[in-house]
């Protein structure tokens, strides 16, 4: 048993809490140059830390190499896109990058935390309350009220019934829905489940976004919306991944990072646009 007596589960939540958190206070977001680096003495702690990480998976006997040694570093703040063509590997990354999936080989660090080791049941923890997930499909409940859906990952992370509402509510006027919350689904465009997505994403206050094809499914004006959407959380210091196949979505990112057949290509800096 660990020295202050919880469960070695809830301990290892706490250390990696900590991790995750801890420096918050001591290091507050860095201001609107969302993405530089910050000079000086003190390099900030990376969110995302990858070292040479190797993914393979098994189809019978033959392996496929998804990910071939990628290395790769994210500081707070940061807006990165992951590009690369269909099979390049973007989405095993962000299954790595998320907590979902777990390397062949090489060290993940979340914000200093390395997942190697840790349980699936923690690793879940972790999920629900560092990172806010928004997917090409939406994902969202059917035939359930937006604001119950963008609810949920608070009932999964146990947060008081009370505080739910009020958390969900804020999340969905920031991504400007406050007039919709008692819409299902299936009662909103396309670009408003994305956004109801994106509200359940931020709900958590997570660590980072990451969205894999979050556009894919949706015709340019709503696609422009949800891009709008997160110049506006990078602008406020969120860090967000945005995985992509489309050069005009990466264009809004502050960097973006090229990949193919699982290797890192290209990692460079667009020049910031201000909108
Ligand atoms: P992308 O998202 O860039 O299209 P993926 O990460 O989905 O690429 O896939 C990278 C490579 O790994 C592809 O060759 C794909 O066929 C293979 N792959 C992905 N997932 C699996 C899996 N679960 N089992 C076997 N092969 C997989
Ligand atoms: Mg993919």
């Amino acid at each position: 048993m660990p020295r202050d007596g919880r469960r070695p589960r809830e301990a290892a939540v706490v250390r990696a809490q900590r991790a995750l958190r801890g420096k918050d206070k001591r290091e507050p977001t860095p201001p609107s140059v969302a993405g530089a680096p910050r000079r000086g003495s003190h390099r900030p702690r990376a969110v995302i830390d990858v070292r040479d990480v190797h993914k393979t998976y098994h189809m019978g006997s033959v392996p496929v190499p998804a990910l071939r040694g990628v290395s790769l570093r994210v500081e707070r703040g940061e807006y990165v896109a992951i590009m690369g063509a269909s099979g390049s590997g973007k989405t095993t990354l962000m299954n790595i990058l998320g907590c979902l999936d777990t390397p062949t080989s090489g060290v993940y660090r979340l914000n200093g935390l390395d997942v190697r080791g840790i349980d699936e049941d923690t690793l879940s923890d972790l999920r629900n309350r560092f990172i806010g997930f928004v997917f090409q499909s939406f994902n969202l409940i059917p035939r359930t009220r937006a604001i119950a859906n963008v609810e949920l990952p608070l009932s999964y992370g146990g947060v008081p019934r009370k505080l739910r509402r009020g958390r969900a509510l804020e999340a969905m006027h920031a991504v400007g829905l406050g007039d919709r919350l008692n819409h299902a689904p299936a009662e909103l465009s396309g670009g408003q489940q994305q956004r109801v997505a994106v509200a359940r994403a931020l709900v958590t206050n997570p660590a980072m976004i990451l969205a894999d094809e979050p556009t894919g499914n949706l015709d340019t004006h709503s696609g422009a919306e949800v891009l709008g959407l997160f110049e506006r959380l990078s602008a406020a210091g969120r860090t967000i991944i945005l995985i992509t196949h489309e050069e005009e979505v990466a264009a809004h990112a502050r960097r973006v990072i090229r990949v193919r057949d699982g290797q890192i290509v290209d990692d460079s800096r667009n020049a910031v646009v201000t909108s």
